[in-house]
């Protein structure tokens, strides 16, 4: 078993010190509790393994899969940049104390309200179309500024058809064969391109799809080089590093990964006579995956047609499981380590069948009243979470050395109205 977890001299789960049976007694569930050591110590992983091969190296943390201050605010002390796709990526990283020039806003379908905002902010601007391009020209403070693009490699990857990012089907980034062309028209339009960006897609443990992705970015910024006159201060390969889900999973070998990519990286710049620009990388699952844990309360075993343990979380607390059919380990939080005695499904509490967190899992005997803990609960996991069925939102604690702060109150009923009217007309 590969799974990252941890287990108290009482035999229950540990997380950052804390056991989750008094967690989930202190703090009610569902919730999300985060180890933070967990956090920089990924993250320390996979920058030293980049950056004793290439000492030019950043990491642009990917936001999007765990948003929250707290996080993003340790990230920030480890010294990482931020990789931000909307307005409120950007504000938050503002608001957790990243400089603007730590700052990617890597936008899709970006409205001309939404650069100016970012061009306001004074955040890094990585475009994804020629229209983008077009109507930054036209805002006042644009001309002059660096800028980056991104680039289908026509290479994808990624654990679920959604997750990728690169290839045909892809709606992201400008197309391979027109990236001279395009740099070329940046520079008329008086911008300065110093970058050149892809990101092929998510939940990847192969490295193959990358490395080919890596060596195909290369060769289309040696030609831009080379046509277009443009000497790249950063070459940012995006994020999708992957981390076991399931036990069988193994781990992606971070150190020789990281040596493989650079080793390519250093050959293409040679190859193309570029000099040493700043290599980057987006990782975002790969640093607060495993970090979280989702703690959910049985309050039903059901035998119907089949056995049903019924939690108290559902797919809007985690909709990982239901969108993806993503695999999600559960302990026992009680008995971490038991072994499995039957299958059983691990069903939700909102009003729809896709709702379930396991079909047919082998898992130890579970009563009502235990704790599950539902494991790699720390990327895409609140960030995605809704009010659907009317239900707040969970709270979020982080745990370091077995001390444990509430990042995120859980919502009240109030916060379900808080911005909701009923007309005066229907009130009469
Ligand atoms: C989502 C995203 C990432 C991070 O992907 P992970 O699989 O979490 O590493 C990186 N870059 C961009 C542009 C993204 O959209």
């Amino acid at each position: 078993m590969k799974l990252h977890f941890k287990t108290n001299e009482k035999g229950n789960l540990d997380i950052g010190g804390a056991d989750a049976l008094e967690l989930a007694q202190e703090y009610g569930t569902p919730l999300y509790v985060t180890d933070e050591m967990r956090v920089r110590d990924n993250y320390q992983r996979v920058y030293q393994a980049f950056s004793n091969e290439y000492a030019d190296f950043k990491i642009f943390y990917a936001a999007k899969a765990n948003t929250s201050l707290a996080m993003m605010k340790i990230l920030e002390q480890e010294g990482s940049c931020i990789d931000a796709v909307s307005p409120g990526e950007i504000y938050t990283a503002l608001l957790a104390g990243f400089e603007p020039e730590r700052i990617l806003y890597t936008g899709n379908n970006v409205t001309t309200e939404e650069l100016q905002f970012a061009l306001d902010a004074g955040v890094r601007m990585n475009l994804d179309s020629v229209s983008m391009l077009e109507r930054l020209a036209e805002l006042p403070g644009a001309k002059g500024t660096k800028i980056s693009f991104r680039v289908n490699p026509m290479v994808g990857a990624g654990h679920h058809d959604h997750c990728i990012t690169g290839g045909e089907l892809s709606k992201f980034g400008i197309m391979e064969h027109e990236a001279v062309e395009v740099y070329q028209k940046a520079k008329e339009l008086g911008f300065q391109p110093v970058g050149i960006h892809t990101h092929i897609g998510s939940g990847i443990l192969d490295p193959e799809p990358f490395k080919l992705a890596v060596q195909v970015l290369m060769d289309v910024a040696g030609r831009v080089h080379k046509e277009a006159g443009v000497t790249f201060e950063f070459i940012d390969f995006g994020g999708g590093l992957g981390i076991p889900y399931t036990p069988e999973e193994g781990l992606l070998d971070i150190e020789k990964f990281a040596a493989e990519i650079v080793g390519l990286y250093k050959d293409k710049l040679k190859e193309h006579g570029m000099n040493n620009p700043t290599m980057c990388i987006e990782p975002g699952r790969y640093i607060v995956g495993d970090a979280s844990y989702l703690l959910t309360t049985v309050n039903t075993v059901k035998q119907s047609y089949r056995k049903f343990i019924g939690v108290n979380a559902g797919f809007n607390t985690l909709l990982r499981p239901t969108m993806y059919g993503s695999y999600h380990h559960i302990l026992v939080a009680d008995k971490p380590e038991a072994e499995a005695t039957e299958n059983i499904d691990v069903a939700g509490n909102v009003c729809e069948s896709g709702d379930l967190f396991a079909r047919d899992r082998p898992l130890p005997e579970i009563k009502e009243g235990d704790i599950l803990a539902i494991m790699n609960a720390g990327a895409y996991a609140f960030s995605m979470a809704s009010q659907y069925n009317s239900r707040p939102l969970p709270a979020e604690v982080m745990v370091c050395d077995g001390e444990v702060d509430i990042i995120r109150e859980r919502e009240t009923f109030a916060d379900l109205f808080s911005k909701q009217n009923i007309p005066m007309r229907l009130l009469k």
